[in-house]
């Protein structure tokens, strides 16, 4: 289909052709109902084998034990900025914050408008979030400690999770979920909007363990809390069905065509050194971030002036390649490399930049 671009979009992002075109293909009849996955009910046996599937797919990617508890959530990634204090802080314990930009500046603000308390152990901000703090110390009678895994706006990424002396880490992982092998040791949840790496929006992947959910107070609003979700298998309410099923071809597609996490995190590994590689050899194109703490998914860069970025920006969309502004709050271009975004795109953007260098440089 030469009509689609290649598309850097930061999300609602890039999903595989084949997972839209198996979309597309049992839109109208899915599976011999008769109707549109998005016209079963909730309760029929259609979608209930669609939120299973999707549920064991991603015990099998992330080989999780018995004691994780998948779960799908509306609201987005920002409603678990408010729902993980409200569910796990108390008035007498407190959570480690780790501080790497938008995103955990936003969680660490809802955290703080319930009271809660929390202490920021580490963060980036003196340096306009350009690295990952390292060697941090975390309070050892800490609740959890909260991180954000991939900076989608500031464009860095914790190479390797921090050693948290035992404490549950919960991590907002909207933006790298699935993009690499994980090791849960130390986890206790992981959440992840969809639309970046997974699926479309309006769907949140929660993956949470049992011992947190075990200290979920029981007075507050069913709606928000994990316990509601996790004891009907997502289906407390009407779910977002059509997001689910989305995801769960997405995984399915990294499962059976890429070959799992380890495969497609070489393949990511190998897209992101491509681009970062060319950028660092040339005088034109300047990475925003340090190295050791760059993301493999949201690659931010300058050029010498503003003048130049929007006039890469408008050449590249009438080259066909899509999204690669950066995010309004801190302006230059970004080229988001998910999952989805294949290894074409990226020498097919390099080639790109390469000529608007020769034409503007
Ligand atoms: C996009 C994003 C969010 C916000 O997601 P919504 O689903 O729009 O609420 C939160 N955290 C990170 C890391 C993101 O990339």
């Amino acid at each position: 289909m030469n009509d689609r671009i290649h598309n850097f979009n930061a999300g609602p992002a890039a999903l595989p052709l084949p997972v839209l075109e198996e979309i597309k293909d049992s839109f109208l009849n899915y599976k011999k109902s008769g109707m549109s996955i998005t016209e079963v009910s909730h309760r029929s046996k259609w979608f209930d084998d669609v939120i299973n599937d999707a549920v064991e797919r991603t015990q099998r990617l992330l080989k999780l034990g018995p004691d994780y508890k998948v779960l799908f959530l509306q609201g987005g990634a920002s409603m678990q900025f408010c729902m993980i204090p409200l569910n796990f802080l108390s008035a007498n314990s407190s959570a480690d914050y780790i501080n790497t930009g938008t995103w955990s500046t936003k969680a660490i603000a809802e955290a703080k408008i319930q009271n809660k308390p929390i202490q920021i152990v580490a963060s980036s901000e003196d340096k306009n979030f350009c690295y990952i703090p390292k060697d941090i110390s975390f309070n050892k009678d800490a609740a959890f400690v909260h991180l954000t895994s991939n900076n989608t706006i500031k464009g860095t990424q914790f190479e390797t999770l921090p050693d948290t002396n035992g404490v549950p880490m919960i991590i907002d992982m909207s933006s790298d979920i699935m993009s690499r092998p994980l090791d849960m040791e130390n986890i206790g949840m992981i959440y992840a909007g969809a639309q970046k790496n997974i699926g479309p929006s309006g769907v949140c992947m929660v993956i949470v363990q049992q011992n947190l959910l075990d200290r979920i107070p029981d007075n507050i609003p069913t709606m928000l809390s994990y316990n509601t979700f996790a004891d009907k298998n997502s289906m407390y309410n009407t779910p977002p069905c059509f997001g689910i099923y989305t995801i769960e071809l997405v995984l399915k597609w990294v499962e059976e065509t890429i070959g799992g996490l380890e495969k497609m995190g070489a393949l990511n590994q190998e897209k992101g050194k491509l681009l970062y590689n060319f950028m660092d050899d040339s005088g034109f194109y300047r990475a925003t971030t340090d190295i050791g703490s760059r993301s493999l998914m949201n690659v931010t860069f300058r050029l010498p002036d503003e003048n130049l970025e929007a006039q890469f920006i408008s050449d590249a969309i009438r080259s066909g390649f899509g999204g690669l502004k950066g995010h309004r709050s801190v302006g230059g271009c970004r080229a988001s490399i998910y999952n989805a975004t294949g290894m074409d795109a990226v020498t097919d953007l390099i080639s790109f930049m390469k000529d608007f260098e020769k034409k503007n440089g």
